[in-house]
């Protein structure tokens, strides 16, 4: 023959480069899962599927036995799911074909033994015609303070996870950008969408001096951040954080939060065969109060099922997870996995200072059954009161029910994530959706002030755990709303801390009531702006 390739070589080769790569993205994807980071779990998951395609695979494994090198065989099935993709005219489409890229990358440098290599000067902005996924966290990695990118789409998933980690990222500049040559000093101006290319030394002077002030107001937050937050009225408003380890308390800690709003018990259960056991738990749950001092810590029962399988609690496969068998609902089909964390719960110390959450709660008779099997355990193991046992408002139905739900309720939290999802009917991960599932819809605030309205009713408080109550725009309208608790993302407690004391609450209370009266999520920023401007 003439030295081609030898089909079962190159099939082989492909097989391995293959494999490599997903057990890469399973690291990812592991990381991501660790960090509650949905959407960046979402999208590697989309690659790991992608990489498990018949249809792609098939097209390459053909190409090889008709004598082609396994990279060529590799680029090109990658290049025809491309062009079917660009050919169906849709814009969120053509934006896969970023992803499809990126594997196409990833499985060719695993096939030639190359790694990923540049290397970054610090505080670099990386310009290129298109980066792709993995190329982000490669570079998010190294430090990159700004990613430029001639082609791209907003809701791509690379602009998407930029967003998640903070990092400015402008999109579809133009091929013009990657002329500009290396090292050239430039401004990235994210807020604006603007790169500004030949900026004179006055203006990068004035860039300095405002990342200079950013940077002391931040040393001034977290020198305040361990002093309680009151409004300048008076009012007390709690800012704990949202953690998923005992780690994480500890920076929560750190911070100065004023507890733990939100323990995600998730972390505990997930990435592994077996079920950990209620020593374990115990362990784990202990851990946390002990990292927060003589602080209070909320512990939300497992929120699992749905599209969050586990290996060892087989559930049926479902059409629609997100509207399934999750969270609380679990107590229906695995009852004694309730029971056995719940047990687990109930023997830190000091009890007094561990207070427990139900996720996705949607009716009374849930919230009784567990205060019933939660009595039945005190008897059980000889415990005399039942530590302090709250409901998370994630559900239009349980806002609706809040005056119900609180007068068996100790507390109240909100989860804004879910309550968002459920009540606009748009899915929280959605990346075409995600700048409308905003949660300062008037709807929201509506049933915001009616869980607060319905708690006072029986002297409950009410908090916030989810992302809206770690952005610095709604402080004023939820302590406005009646919200006396806000459980923030860690790095923000500082931040929002401040913004507290900054209110006035009898004036927070007037005005945002007028909002629910406003017709859209923008609208209402709009107003925000204008009443409250951030600082
Ligand atoms: C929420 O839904 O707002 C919430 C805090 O819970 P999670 O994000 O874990 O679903
Ligand atoms: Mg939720």
């Amino acid at each position: 023959d003439g030295g081609g390739p030898l089909p079962q070589e190159q099939l082989q080769a492909l097989d391995q480069a293959l494999e490599k790569v997903r057990s890469d993205i399973r690291g990812t994807l592991d990381h991501a899962r660790q960090r509650k980071d949905n959407q960046e779990e979402a999208i590697f998951a989309a690659h790991l599927a992608l990489l498990e395609d018949p249809a792609l695979l098939d097209a390459a494994r053909q190409s090889i036995a008709q004598g082609r090198a396994a990279t060529h065989a590799w680029s090109d099935a990658i290049g025809e799911q491309c062009e079917i993709l660009l050919q169906l005219g849709n814009a969120l489409l053509a934006e896969r074909t970023n992803d499809l890229r990126d594997l196409q990358q990833r499985v060719l440098r695993a096939l030639l033994g190359e790694a990923w290599h540049y290397q970054l000067p610090a505080g670099a902005i990386v310009a290129a015609h298109e980066l792709t996924p993995s190329d982000l966290l490669q570079l998010s990695e190294q430090g990159a303070v700004g990613l430029c990118m001639a082609a791209g789409g907003a809701t791509s998933h690379v602009a998407i996870l930029a967003r998640g980690k903070g990092l400015p990222c402008l999109v579809a500049l133009g091929s013009e950008l990657v002329d500009v040559p290396q090292g050239q000093q430039v401004v990235l101006n994210a807020d604006q969408g603007r790169l500004e290319l030949t900026p004179d030394s006055a203006r990068i002077e004035q860039v300095r001096q405002s990342h200079l002030l950013r940077q002391q107001r931040r040393e001034q937050q977290q020198q305040q951040a361990q002093l309680p937050a009151r409004t300048l009225d008076g009012q007390a408003i709690e800012v704990a954080a949202n953690v998923a380890s005992s780690q994480e308390a500890q920076g929560a800690h750190a911070n100065g939060a004023d507890g733990v709003g939100l323990l995600r018990t998730e972390f505990l259960f997930v990435d592994r065969h077996t079920a950990p056991d209620e020593q374990e738990q115990r362990q784990a749950y202990q851990a946390v109060l002990d990292a927060m001092g003589d602080k209070a810590v909320i512990i939300r029962t497992i929120d699992v099922g749905g599209d969050k399988q586990l290996d060892y609690l087989p559930l049926p496969v479902e059409a629609n997870p997100v509207l399934g068998l999750r969270g609380i609902r679990l107590a229906q089909a695995r009852p004694e996995l309730l029971d056995q964390q719940l047990r687990a719960l109930l023997q830190v110390s000091p009890l007094q200072r561990c207070r427990i959450l139900l996720p996705m709660v949607s009716e009374l008779d849930e919230l009784l059954h567990i205060r019933e099997r939660i009595d039945c355990l005190c008897a059980e193991l000889g415990i005399g009161q039942r530590p302090e046992l709250g409901v998370m408002i994630e559900v239009p139905a349980a806002a609706l029910l809040a005056e119900q739900l609180a007068e068996y309720a100790d507390f109240l939290s909100i989860g804004t994530n879910d309550l968002s999802q459920y009540t606009l009917a748009m899915d929280r991960d959605h990346a075409g959706l995600a700048a409308r599932v905003d949660a300062l819809h008037p709807a929201l605030l509506r049933l915001i002030a009616q869980t607060c309205a319905g708690a006072a009713r029986h002297g409950r408080w009410v908090g916030v755990c989810g992302a809206l109550a770690s952005d610095p725009l709604a402080t004023p309208v939820l302590v406005g709303l009646g919200v006396s608790e806000l459980s923030v993302s860690p790095p923000q407690v500082g931040e929002i801390k401040e913004r507290v004391r900054q209110l006035d609450a009898a004036e927070c209370q007037r005005l945002s009531h007028d909002l629910l009266n406003l017709s859209s999520a923008s609208a209402v920023r709009h107003a925000c702006h204008q009443h409250w401007p951030l600082s």
